[in-house]
């Protein structure tokens, strides 16, 4: 039980003992109501995220969206912001940082991602001794 559960469940208590003392016990039932109210609303809450979350399953299955290089993609198509996709359920194109730069970013969240898994090759002023990558 969290921290949080158990310090509300102390004020539940010494509210209910200051209550009864007052012999508000009608005021103590209703806040007993609502409290279950809440963890039913709770409860409710979680299983209708569950079923996004299997709704946003379906869709990747229906799609086939692949993952790789830390993107998805729909055979040719793509790619798409991975986080926005998982978050939201949303295919969101990323865009190349500049043209054949091998990062893209994601134009809602601004997630950036390697779409090749290769590194940019960063031009020297001396074109002799490039850097070949890795
Ligand atoms: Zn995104």
């Amino acid at each position: 039980m969290s921290i949080k559960n158990m310090s509300i469940i102390n004020w539940f208590k010494n509210t209910f003992t200051v209550l009864r003392e007052a012999g508000k016990i009608k005021e103590y039932e209703k806040i007993s109501a609502l409290t279950e109210e809440n963890t039913n609303l709770k409860k409710k809450l979680s299983v209708a995220e569950q079923k996004i979350a299997t709704l946003n399953e379906e869709i990747y299955q229906k799609r086939k969206l692949e993952y790789r290089n830390e993107s998805y993609w729909d055979n040719d198509d793509g790619p798409y912001c991975s986080r926005c996709f998982d978050e939201l359920g949303k295919t969101i194109r990323i865009h190349p940082n500049y043209v054949g730069s091998n990062f893209s970013t994601c134009p809602k969240c601004k997630t950036q991602v390697n779409i090749t898994g290769r590194s940019d090759f960063v031009q020297t002023s001396t074109p002799n001794h490039r850097n070949p990558g890795r």
